[in-house]
């Protein structure tokens, strides 16, 4: 109990609201004492062979990135995955190379904890995109989703110069061109659109769409894929009430009627939308940021919204393949503060049945309890908080 204490007072005095992340940490002494005294704290005996907790450098508000690459390093099948893409014979350098190097030299690091500064990683994320080229706050969420699209992309381009390379030696040697059948992991359905790669085995799942024409009864569903799902937020709830609003019946009436292809129309109709396949690893962003008209700008919603170390999906459609998933609470990338472009994002994780604290270059092992710290605040009154920002929850088969 005592230790918990002294790790939210710990937390507390590290986010006060001046506390912009713009420490560009250089601080090795610092930083080698506490990863000494992490690996302590754990013990000889109780740290988990083959593991590593490494925290990152940050370059100058690059807590953005260095939260969500934490995070997805403690997603053991992406881990594994970039891990794996690693070892195959050398490209030219991208994303997913500098990803695959930053990995592979926390996962052979000889220590078992300390620093390591991503250099590489960021460089190369500044040179592809001009909207991480700064030296600004950047949105979590926002790069997350550059990254799995650009990792995906990648795979994509990958696959199909490989495929053209096979096509062009079967037409050497007289086979003839023969159908593309057999090759890569596509659904096949819609041809290279629904090409998979295991960006999509790990984090994509399907949604619904179903509308209702309340003139003819007629039903027409959409299917959706997505990558995570970003759903609202409201104060004292919990994720399950905001997959549930996610999820609700929402009448299309007035100047947003529905064409019904029976009614040949535009009818009032009834939408909602359920999750029809569930992914390997659930991505939840919470959109704590809006847009206020009278300020016009940005803030943040601080809510207090309860994450649960376990979850099962209940707005499932009738036909979901997978509906009684089950699913662990694996990371949470935090935010810190009172606004987007201001703040710092951290992260924790489970790993091997304890939980830490990542903030940039800094690890520290923390009690389970002290996650409800990172719900979010019951009072509107402060802006300010540490609130979780995007779960990952991985699930059991
Ligand atoms: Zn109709």
């Amino acid at each position: 109990m005592f230790y918990l204490q002294c790790v939210l007072r710990g937390l507390a005095s590290r986010f006060t609201p001046v506390c912009v992340c713009v420490c560009v940490c250089v601080c090795g002494l610092s930083s080698g004492a506490n990863a000494s005294a992490l690996e302590k704290e754990i013990g000889p005996e109780q740290f988990p062979v083959n593991e590593h907790y490494f925290g990152l450098v940050n370059f100058g508000n690059t807590c953005y990135c260095n939260s969500v690459l934490q995070a997805l390093y403690f997603c053991r099948p992406f881990r594994e995955k970039v891990l794996a893409y690693k070892v195959q014979p050398r490209r030219k350098e991208s994303l997913l190379t500098c990803l695959s190097d930053l990995f592979n030299s926390i996962a052979t690091q000889k220590k078992k904890v300390g620093v390591i500064p991503p250099k590489k990683f960021i460089s190369r994320l500044r040179k592809e995109n001009e909207l991480f080229d700064n030296y600004m706050q950047q949105d979590a969420h926002e790069f997350l989703n550059y990254l799995l699209n650009t990792i995906a992309d990648l795979l994509q381009e990958e696959e199909k110069s490989q495929e053209r390379q096979q096509n062009g030696k079967l037409l050497q040697n007289g086979g003839g061109v023969g159908g593309s059948s057999g090759t890569g992991g596509g659904q096949g359905e819609e041809g290279e659109k629904t090409q998979q790669t295991w960006v999509h085995e790990i984090f994509q799942g399907t949604l619904t769409n179903e509308t209702r024409c309340l003139n003819c009864e007629a039903v027409s569903s959409k299917d959706e894929d997505f990558l995570d799902l970003s759903v609202d937020v409201e104060q004292n709830t919990s994720i399950t009430h905001c997959l549930r609003g996610f999820s609700n019946t929402e009448t299309l009436c007035s100047e947003y009627k529905y064409y019904c292809e029976q009614c040949r129309s535009k009818q009032e109709a009834q939408k909602r939308m359920r999750v029809k396949k569930l992914p390997m690893i659930l991505a939840l962003h919470l959109k704590r940021f809006k847009y206020m008209d009278q300020l016009q700008r940005y803030t943040k919603l601080s809510y207090r919204v309860v994450f649960p170390l376990e979850l099962r999906l209940f707005n499932t459609s009738g036909d979901a393949t997978n509906p009684d998933r089950m699913y662990d609470l694996v990371a949470v990338v935090v935010h810190c503060g009172s606004g987007p472009n201001r703040g710092h994002y951290i992260t924790i994780v489970k790993s091997h049945g304890f939980w830490l604290l990542f903030d940039d270059d800094i690890v520290e092992k923390i009690d389970a309890q002290a996650i409800e710290e990172f719900y979010g605040l019951t009072s509107d009154i402060s802006k300010n908080s540490e609130s979780g920002y995007i779960l990952f929850y991985q699930s059991r088969d």
